[in-house]
């Protein structure tokens, strides 16, 4: 998506441990303009997948997700970091590692909001070794739902996390792919055609 593309060339900054900053239109201001296009392609790559729901993850995922649910006229549900052990038991929970604060948490979905059969598209920021989206998946599996495929925006293909997909068969559509962060350059993956 040239406009993801552009965006990431004028406002990313590479930092240490090959992670990409977009705080300036994704992960704290947002650029609701570039929200809806995206929300607008993923719908259209999933027009025929009968979608009942998008899952996405606490706090990035979630203005990207909306965006979809919406033009695909469906509910979004997100995945919630637990802070506290009071939360209701009613949750299926997993326990996820984080790529950018190296931490272990646990995540939740309340078991409502989750139905066996219903056909799932998960959304995310990024994907970068496919914690986020495995452990996703193992709560859509616990509620006996369907995972009809993943959608990113942004893929750091020099991480493992799409052969994790692929190895579990789940399409995993990304708007952007990225195949290095050397040397604080972003290199797309098909800028070398
Ligand atoms: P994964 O679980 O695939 O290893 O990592 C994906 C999650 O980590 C995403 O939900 C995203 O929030 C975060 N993440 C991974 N890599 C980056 C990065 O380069 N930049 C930012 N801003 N977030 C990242």
């Amino acid at each position: 998506m040239e406009a993801l593309k552009q965006k990431i060339l004028d406002e990313g900054r590479v930092l240490p441990s090959n992670v990409l900053k977009v705080d300036s239109f994704l992960n704290q201001q947002i650029d609701v303009k570039l929200m809806e296009a995206i929300g607008k392609e993923f719908a259209l790559r999933f027009a025929d997948d009968s979608i009942d729901k998008v899952l996405s993850i606490e706090s990035s995922g979630i203005a990207p997700a909306l965006m979809v649910a919406k033009e695909l006229g469906v509910p979004m549900v997100f995945a919630r970091k637990r802070k506290s052990l009071t939360i209701s038991e009613n949750v299926y929970s997993v326990d996820l590692f984080s790529y950018t604060t190296q931490k272990h948490t646990q995540v939740i979905v309340d078991q409502r909001f989750l139905t066996a059969g219903e056909r799932i598209l998960i959304i995310d920021d990024f994907l970068a070794n496919g914690q986020a989206a495995e452990g996703l998946l193992k709560i859509i599996s616990r509620a006996q739902a369907i995972p009809v495929g993943l959608g990113v925006l942004i893929e750091k293909s020099f991480q493992s996390g799409r052969q994790l997909l692929e190895k579990a068969n789940v399409r995993t559509e990304s708007l952007v792919r990225i195949s290095s962060l050397v040397n604080g350059h972003v290199t797309f993956l098909d800028d070398g055609k």
